[in-house]
Order: structure tokens, then sequence, then C-alpha cells
């Protein structure tokens, strides 16, 4: 049974699916960590539903919380309209927001995927301030949806200005730590300063507190709030895309709330459906330009998923589960940390309560670790954190040399899309 199921399915889907592929599994049963294949063999799963079970596999409550409704003959699908559901729902995320969106915040359900709340978004803040142009960052990830408003009707063309993202590893100035992170805040100034580089009046601007697909990078605290005052200064509407980042995973409910910022725009997905599909974005709501009608999707209006995502929620909130990823997370790098001492394969550790990443890399590809190449290249980043505009419209590139071209007007297109990266690794 097993090897039939894997032999027909790995000769019926796509070419597309992912790394999973690889895996001879047939899960059929599943608990809190752990998976059970069809044959009895068990597995600890790290794949976590692409980052969708904040509580593991089937909790208790997430259970309950779905039953509930199925033996209520309450209606699975309600669109728009109001439901007890939807309302535990709401009451409950908007408990959790960070403080500054909760008291003035709106919400509008987007569809089952972390990428229809991104389109959502773009076109909210298209909508609230007339621009078209998004600033986002080299290394983000977002969804794999980026053309399908034009693909439309054209009504929305998709513009993307790419800026250089702080790390240390692979810091594109070469000098990491706070200077990097300066650095690179100080690229994003000029660009929206310079009256050639075209993105000066963008109608937004989209991060990720901890870059997820990007190589699980997380922002230093001090440059989320340099891009809140840049983008405040400006009043270019600030939208965080805490699709993965959500829901404890980082040491805290949200990770925006590290660096005590509060976004214009948050996207939500992922966790927020208790590992079922829902995706929503809740905006300050003095951006709601919208018109009735101007935001639809057919399954915005999922009872099962909002039920466990409310049930999801509200246990991350009761049980401080936050506080536990973040105490375990601090353990987990630290021990991580010293196995990158004796490991030379084990490029860097990095990341913030249990949204860590491990960069395992060739040691001969990488001679100098980076803390050397930093001193190394000390002092490069001044030269090229100056002028950003090389040239034509298109040649705009975000220093560090392998990142995406992407000034406005700079289109890429196949796989991967506007705004993702190599889709081996897109969960
Ligand atoms: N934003 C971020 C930060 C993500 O990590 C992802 C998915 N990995 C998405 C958006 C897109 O979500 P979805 O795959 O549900 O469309």
């Amino acid at each position: 049974v097993h090897e039939g199921i894997l032999r027909r399915q790995s000769a019926r889907e796509s070419a597309a699916r992912t790394y999973a592929r690889a895996l001879p599994i047939v899960p059929v049963r599943a608990r809190g960590l752990t998976i059970e294949g069809a044959d009895g063999s068990r597995y600890l799963d790290c794949l976590s539903g692409a980052g969708t079970l904040a509580l593991g596999h089937n909790h208790p409550v997430v259970l309950e919380a779905i039953r509930k409704v199925l033996d209520s003959g309450a209606p699975l699908h309600v669109l728009d309209l109001a439901t007890p559901v939807k309302d535990a729902f709401i009451t409950e995320l908007f408990r959790t927001l960070p403080p500054g969106l909760a008291d003035n915040a709106r919400v509008q359900f987007c569809g089952p995927a972390g990428t229809d709340a991104v389109e959502a978004a773009f076109k909210l803040v298209r909508a609230a301030t007339g621009r078209t142009g998004i600033l986002a960052f080299s290394g983000a990830y977002h969804g794999m949806t980026a053309g399908a408003l034009e693909a439309s009707g054209g009504a929305f063309d998709v513009r993307v200005a790419r800026l250089p993202y702080p790390q240390d590893y692979r810091c594109p100035f070469g000098v990491g730590g706070e200077r990097g992170a300066e650095l690179a805040a100080r690229w994003t100034e000029s660009v929206l300063d310079d009256p050639k580089s075209g993105v000066r009046h963008p109608a937004g601007m989209i991060l990720e507190p901890v870059q997820g697909e990007g190589g699980v990078i997380p922002a230093p605290d001090e440059w989320m709030r340099r891009m809140r005052q840049i983008t405040a200064d400006r009043s270019i509407p600030l939208i965080a895309d805490e699709v993965q980042t959500g829901v404890g995973r980082t040491g805290s409910f949200w990770a925006v709330e590290h660096s005590g910022i509060t976004p214009d725009v948050m996207v939500l997905s992922k966790a927020i459906g208790g590992s079922l599909p829902l995706a929503v974005i809740v905006y300050r709501d003095d951006l709601d330009a919208w018109q009735p009608g101007a935001h639809a999707g057919t399954f915005r209006g999922n009872q099962l998923a909002m039920a466990a995502g409310m049930a999801t929620l509200a246990y991350v909130r009761e049980h401080r589960l936050a506080e536990r990823a973040a105490d375990l997370g601090a353990r987990m790098l630290h021990q991580l940390r010293g196995l990158a001492d004796d490991f030379e394969c084990i490029g860097d550790v990095r990341g913030r309560g249990l949204m860590i990443g491990v960069e395992v890399v060739e040691p001969e590809a990488e001679p100098v670790r980076d803390r050397e190449r930093s001193s190394v290249l000390a002092g490069r980043g001044e030269a090229l954190a100056a002028p950003y505009w090389h040239g034509g419209a298109d040649e705009r590139a975000v220093p560090g040399g392998s990142a995406s071209p992407g000034g406005i007007g700079g289109r890429r297109s196949g796989a991967g899309g506007l705004m993702g990266p190599d889709p081996d690794r897109a969960v």
C-alpha cells in the first residue's frame, strides 16, 4: 500500500512539489511533534506544516474547537456574514494585536493563503495612497502570486523595488553588526530621497521581521525602528509580513513586538488558522480606503479554520507559549552555537525564539568565517552605501552582488516571480 501510494503520487503530481517529495513517508496519523507512517514508522515532523502548527499536530483544543463547529450544525462557509465563530476569532485576534493597532484596527479576511493576504495588503495601500510601487527587501519571501493581479486584468501594475536587508553572516556591506544594519537603513533612505531613483513615492514598504524562506534572518530591532521612522516620516504605510513569524514562534506573540514598532498593516496566515487555511490582513482603520466590493475571495469565510485558529491563538496567549519559545530558543541557540564551534560545516547559527536557522556550508567554499570577513572588508561598506543609483532604470542593484536586480520597472519573470527566492526552497 505504502509503495503504491508513493509511486502513484510521484507519477501524477507536478514537478513543482518541493523537498518533501524526497521523503518516502506516507503519514497516516499525527500528534504533537510526531507523525506516523503507513508502515508504522514514527518521525519527528520538522516540516511542521510549513509553520502552521503552532501547537503541533492534532492538539486536543484545536480538535475540540473543530468538532464543536461540526456538531453544532453551523454553516462551514459564510463569506462575509457575521457569525458567533467569526466573532470569537476576531475578538481573540484583536486581543493579541500589538499595542497601537489593537484599538484602531480593521480586519479583512483574504482567503486561504498567505499570498492572498499579501496581495490584499498591496491593494489596500495602493488604494489608500493612490500610489503604486512597493518597497521590499532582498531575500524576502511573500508568496507565489505577485503576478496574479496583473493576470486578472492588468489593473495593478506590480512594481517592486528591492532594498538591502541587514544581516551579519552575508552582510551586503561586508561589515555585519550594527554598522551593517545602519548602512542598510541609510541605503533605504538614500533610495527614497534620490529624485532619480523612481521610488520616492511608493505605496508601501513590506518587510519580514525575521526573514523565513530567505534563510531565517532576524532583523535587528534598531533597524526595524529605523524602517518605522523612515516610512512614517514619508507617509509610506509599513506592512509587516508576519505570516511565518506570528503566533509566538519568535518569542513574542508577534515578531514586531521585539522592536516595539507598530506597523500600519499586518499580513497574517499560517498558524492563525490552527493548521487550517486562513489568511487575513489587519490594518489601521484610517487606511480603509476600500469601497464595498473592492476586495473579495471565495474562501474568506471558512468557519472551521476560524474555530481552529481561535483555539490556537487563545491557547498560545493563555499558556504564555511565546515566553516558552523565547526560553527554549535561547537554550537551543546556545547549544547550536557550541556545535558551530566544533563543526566547520556550520557556517552560522541565528534566530529568534524558536525560529532558528543553521546555515550548513561547504567549509572549503567558505574559507573565512563571517566575523573575520567583516574585518577584512570593513570600510568597503561606506563606499557601497553611498550611491545606490547605477544608471539605467533596470540596473539598480542591491549591494552584495547576488541579490536580485529589481528597481521599479526592473521586472523579473519566471519561477520565483518578482518576490520569491529559489522556488526549490519555497514551502
Ligand atoms: N509570507 C511569508 C513570510 C511566508 O513565509 C510565506 C510562506 N512561506 C508566505 C508569505 C506565503 O504564504 P502562502 O504559502 O500561504 O501563500
